[in-house]
Order: C-alpha cells, then sequence, then structure tokens
C-alpha cells in the first residue's frame, strides 16, 4: 500500500496531501517548539517538499535556531494551527506537524530532542532513544 496521508488545519482552510512515507518523526522539547506549541513539545513528521502538496493560505514566522539556521514555521492564516516547518540547512524538506494528520495512527517519533529541555511534567515513553540537542 503507498504511503498516502491527508491532513489539515483546525478552520480548514489549508489542506495538505503526502504521498510518500517520513523520511524521519522527532519530538522537540527545545525553548522554540515549547513557546510556539504552547505546550511542552513539538511533533513532526519529515518529508521531501515534492511529496507534498498543499492548498490553502499559511502565514509564517522565522527564527534562527541554536545551529544557526533559519527555520521558517508556516501556520493558517485564520485559525493559527500550525502545520509546516522549514529549515534552511536543508531546503528539500518540510516538517509536518503529526497532530495536523487527520490519520496520524502511523506516527511514532524515532528520537527525542532537546530532553534536557524538557519540563518535568512532560512525560515521555522511556524506550524512545533521546538526545540532548537537535
Ligand atoms: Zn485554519
Ligand atoms: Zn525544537
Amino acid at each position: 500500500m503507498p504511503f498516502n496521508k491527508q491532513g489539515r488545519c483546525h478552520c480548514g482552510q489549508v489542506t495538505y496531501e503526502v504521498y510518500a512515507e517520513p523520511l524521519r518523526m522527532a519530538q522537540c522539547h527545545c525553548d522554540a517548539c515549547r513557546q510556539i506549541t504552547g505546550v511542552g513539545h513539538n511533533v513532526q513528521a519529515f518529508f521531501y517538499i515534492a511529496d507534498v502538496k498543499i492548498k490553502g493560505k499559511t502565514s509564517s514566522h522565522q527564527s534562527i535556531a541554536d545551529s544557526g539556521n533559519i527555520r521558517t514555521r508556516h501556520f493558517c492564516s485564520q485559525c493559527g494551527s500550525r502545520l509546516f516547518s522549514y529549515n534552511s540547512a536543508a531546503p528539500d524538506i518540510i516538517g509536518i506537524s503529526a497532530g495536523s494528520f487527520d490519520d496520524s495512527s502511523w506516527f511514532k517519533p524515532q528520537i527525542i530532542l532537546y530532553n534536557s529541555k524538557r519540563k518535568n511534567w512532560d512525560i515521555i515513553d522511556e524506550n524512545i532513544k533521546t538526545r540532548n540537542f537537535m
């Protein structure tokens, strides 16, 4: 069965479709991910941009990561749902928020990043490998 998944923002103005399996799945507890999500961490699946089709209008915000790379995060310009992120170091890759997929039962983080920044109320699966940085 070819991997084909759809997702959307909360209001439905932005929808997307993915046509290939994720390259990587990660959970991140860095300050930026905590602040932009408003919860303990961000969870994203990464794909080649060429394998993703997006419809609708997003707004974006850029910031400099610890690595010095530019991170651009896109969210629905109507409801604010965070959907996509890009990293200047890997211009052909898109990160998609795992919770925005209509069906995310396939998602499982392979790694937990910035575990040293994790808040003690944010409990993790002890079986997943952790790293204290990106
Ligand atoms: Zn929306
Ligand atoms: Zn992060």
